[in-house]
């Protein structure tokens, strides 16, 4: 495990540059249904410069941890699996933070186009350059996690600004292709009503957001955290209570077509 900044501002994209067509993941999932429309292979990448507090996955944040594996393994892997996916399903890029490999998931994702097979991309925008607009080009689908509308809050949580998670939702909507955001409600950090309120505004006329999900904060990580030695800050806070979640999804059916509580 890393936590040292010289890791975390290195990118998977160039430290995979000589293992060429291969994507550093962390797991793979056979039949998700939580991770985009419909049943999906779910390929959890390695790698993320967010430091959420609250990350289920803290063992998916080293650049240099995971395992490499074949582009075409993987598309080969999703073939086998299409026939499960219906009409909506397909495969989902989670992590982690996808767009540091997106060079190689740029590629992934042409494959899945040629072989019929629908891309779903959760990130949560840390960047937006030539290569991830390219990415974005192939995304049939993008869910956008925002994590808090202020910075300072966004900081407190994840370590970093959210400026471009922002930039990034601006791009998708300017190419009009479909997003869902989700947010995760961490109670006393996340759940400000004024905040709430100033992400409807913000996205309110974005004419590509089909939805929004409100994930209520879970401890199920808290575990691994520990077994990688490190601190796991939120111990007290517990799961948002029904009344919160309908709080929340009250604000934000006011703004959003969709607000789904998952
Ligand atoms: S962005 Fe996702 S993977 Fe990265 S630290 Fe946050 S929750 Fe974990």
């Amino acid at each position: 495990m890393i936590v040292n900044g010289s890791l975390i501002s290195q990118d998977v994209a160039t430290l995979n540059e000589s293992a060429q067509d291969q994507l550093r993941i962390h797991s793979i999932e056979t039949f998700g249904t939580h991770d985009g429309p419909g049943i999906r292979m779910v390929i959890f990448v390695q790698g993320c410069q967010f430091r959420c507090l609250y990350c289920a996955n803290p063992d998916t944040l080293d650049v240099k941890g995971g395992k490499l594996m074949n582009l075409e393994e993987i598309v080969q892997r999703a073939v086998r699996q299409k026939p499960f996916f219906g009409k909506l399903g397909g495969v989902t890029v989670s992590g982690g933070e996808p767009l540091l490999q997106r060079k190689i998931l740029k590629k992934l994702f042409l494959r899945l186009h040629e072989e019929g097979i629908n891309t779903v991309l959760d990130s949560n925008g840390r960047l937006i350059n030539r290569q991830a607009k390219e990415l974005l080009e192939e995304t049939d689908l993008l869910m956008l996690d925002v994590k808090h509308f202020n910075n300072d809050w966004h900081k407190k949580l994840t370590g970093l600004s959210n400026v471009n998670t922002f930039k990034v939702a601006e791009y998708r909507e300017g190419t009009g292709k479909p997003m869902w955001l989700r947010y995760v409600l961490v109670p006393g950090w996340s759940d400000q009503e004024e905040h709430l309120e100033q992400l409807g505004q913000h996205f309110k006329d974005y004419k590509t957001i089909q939805k929004i999900e409100i994930l209520p904060y879970h401890k199920l990580g808290m575990h691994k955290w520990e077994s990688l030695g490190m601190e796991y800050k939120l111990k007290d806070v517990e799961r948002p209570t029904e009344e919160s979640l309908e709080r929340t999804a009250a604000i934000l059916r006011k703004y959003f077509k969709e607000v789904q509580v998952n």
